[in-house]
């Protein structure tokens, strides 16, 4: 039953959507959608212009007719009325505008009092054993579903910048700090943090416990590498300032290491002086030795800042550079992510052709946000649509705490249950290989690549992966997704590429998913287990993500 009423519902939405496009408003010349697309940065040869209006109109449609239907109908109805309610309540509560955070004059005093109630919390709990971090899960990224927490030390107020240095160059921040809010407040004063991964909804604590990486990571490595100081408060209660030369262990153990050795109360970032727009240079490649080739010339050329990849099928990929630029010059494009009809960063780049674009250094450094990646690609299969965003466009960036509250838990676990959601990490001359791999394994696109330099560190930790003897280039392979390797098994394929990964120096980012084994494994696999070990002996909890169904 539940079959036809499936197919009975694509069946009318595609016969809806042929009569809009062959009949309907989109057909007529000059209606807005067709301005836009024949003029502007999107511009292109009129041989071109009708196969690519009708791919762009169809966009991501042919996702209804994926194998996994169920999952992008039932995330796709449920998400829509959900988003649009929450844009109206957030738009009457004033809340949908850009952050302006203010720093307050006794921002140092507010802090020091927020730390110590913490302080007292952790105290007063310790003894009855693991404690966590009261952040709920519907605001984090992450979608996995966690196991219930019953000790938890509220951090909810630990959200402000407490103090900005420009002659030292750093920034004294909370970890609940949101990257949207952080990068506003800086770019406001000309600067920047040197990595600001793009989701606005990332926080500093996660990308410090947890890790991050971006498209400036080729240069200053993981976020945490661009961390100072961290101000931490311990399973005893104590209040700890832990920096290189305070306690080098502890410092570079943190990273990675997820909450398990205390909660991070604060953190001293550094920042660059930051300009107002971003030339980006854009290389298309029609092979996968080229896009290897490119990427690796562009992080050796270290004449840029911002280096990325995006791999929308194996025989096609874009290599983008950037750089900062005070204004626009001559007569590039300029891509705008932040009009509500505005299309999605990875659509408009697969478009534009070979040379350079300007972008707002603000929309640029978060323009992954409105599309998430791809994922609103499958769960708003129509988002892209000239239709949908000019009339329902603003109810994106979808606000992905609320999305996840409102949403029945049923279509979270089918979402963990099918949808890959994977990064990893591997020396950038093993890239070839793991996107032949990844095809045979995932067969998920598009692809997100993002070079980082693996640092080498004086001490050894077991949670974050240093090199070994000197700083190596490594690369993040980003899939998200629904696979479409036919008899798709998560916990197979996945395994199949941790192996693959061990030899290699590979690894899997903590959020993802893991599947390894870890018992009377040789190394390397003994240090993951280590760590796991490490981590159920310490006074602090921490939450592995797991499979909901199956294990
Ligand atoms: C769809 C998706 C897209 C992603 N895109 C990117 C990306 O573009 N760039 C990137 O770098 N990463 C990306 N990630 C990975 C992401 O960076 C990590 O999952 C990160 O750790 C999540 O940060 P969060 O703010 O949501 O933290 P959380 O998930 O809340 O926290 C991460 C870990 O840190 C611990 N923690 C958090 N705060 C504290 C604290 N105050 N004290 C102690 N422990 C704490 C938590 O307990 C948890 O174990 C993505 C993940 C997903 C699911």
């Amino acid at each position: 039953m539940s079959t036809l009423v499936h197919s009975f519902a694509i069946r009318s939405l595609s016969r809806l959507l042929k009569f809009c496009i062959c009949r309907g408003p989109l057909r007529s010349r000059g209606s807005p959608p067709l301005t836009i697309l024949n003029s502007g940065p999107l511009c292109h040869t009129p041989k071109l212009a009708a196969p690519m209006v009708l791919g762009l109109l169809l966009s991501d449609l042919h996702r209804l007719f994926l194998h996994d239907q169920v999952y992008v109908i039932v995330q796709a109805t449920v998400f829509l009325p959900i988003s649009l309610v929450i844009c109206v309540v957030e738009w009457s509560r004033g809340t949908r505008t850009k952050p302006q955070l203010s720093i307050a004059g006794d921002a140092r005093d507010q802090h020091a009092a927020r730390v110590a109630k913490i302080s007292a919390d952790v105290r007063s709990q310790a003894k009855d054993g693991g404690l966590f971090t009261s952040r709920p899960d519907r605001e984090r990224i992450s979608s996995r579903i966690m196991p219930p927490r019953k000790r938890t030390v509220d951090t909810s107020q630990l959200k402000n910048i407490i103090e900005v240095d420009t002659e030292k160059g750093v920034v004294y921040v909370e970890p609940r700090l949101r990257m949207v809010e952080l990068s506003h407040y800086l770019l406001r004063q000309g600067y920047t943090v040197p990595c600001v991964p793009e989701l606005d909804d990332l926080t500093v604590g996660g990308l410090l416990m947890g890790c991050g990486i971006e498209s400036t990571s080729w240069k200053y490595g993981m976020f945490n590498e661009i961390c100072n100081a961290y101000e931490l408060v311990s399973c005893t209660g104590e209040v700890l300032h832990v920096t290189p030369e305070s306690d080098k262990e502890l410092f570079y153990t943190l990273p990675w290491s997820h909450g398990t050795h205390g909660i991070l109360v604060a953190a001293t970032l550094r920042i660059i002086p930051a300009k107002p727009f971003v030339k980006l240079e854009l290389t298309h490649c029609a092979d996968r030795d080229t896009l290897c080739e490119k990427l690796q010339n562009a992080v050796a050329a270290g004449d840029h800042e911002f280096v990325e990849g995006l791999a929308f099928n194996p025989k096609s990929a874009v290599v983008m550079k950037g750089s900062f630029e005070d204004a626009p010059k001559g007569d590039s494009p300029v891509l705008s992510l932040g009009r509500w009809y505005d299309r999605w960063f990875f659509k408009q780049v697969e478009e534009l052709k070979n040379g350079q674009v300007y972008m707002r250094t603000d929309e640029y450094l978060h323009r992954h946000s409105k599309s998430i990646f791809w994922e609103l690609s499958y769960l708003q299969p129509w988002g892209n649509t000239p239709l949908f965003r000019y009339l329902l466009g603003w109810v994106n960036p979808l606000n992905i705490a609320l999305v996840k509250s409102y949403q029945p838990e049923f279509t979270m676990r089918y979402y963990c249950d099918v949808n890959v959601i994977q990064d990893y990490l591997v020396p950038i001359t093993e890239l070839k290989p793991m996107l032949d791999l990844g095809d045979e394994a995932l067969g998920v696109y598009p692809i997100w690549l993002c070079p980082y330099l693996n640092k080498h560190h004086e001490v050894v930790s077991i949670h974050h992966p240093h090199s070994k003897d000197k700083d190596v280039m490594y690369i993040d392979v980003g899939y998200y997704g629904l696979p479409s390797v036919r008899g798709f098994d998560m916990k197979s394929a996945l395994r199949r590429i941790e192996e693959w990964l061990m030899p290699r120096r590979g690894f899997v980012m903590l959020y993802a998913l893991h599947t390894l084994n870890c018992e009377g494994l040789p190394w390397p696999r003994r240090d993951w287990c280590r760590t796991r070990l490490v981590w159920q002996g310490l006074g602090f909890g921490m939450c592995l993500p797991t499979r909901s169904s199956k294990p």
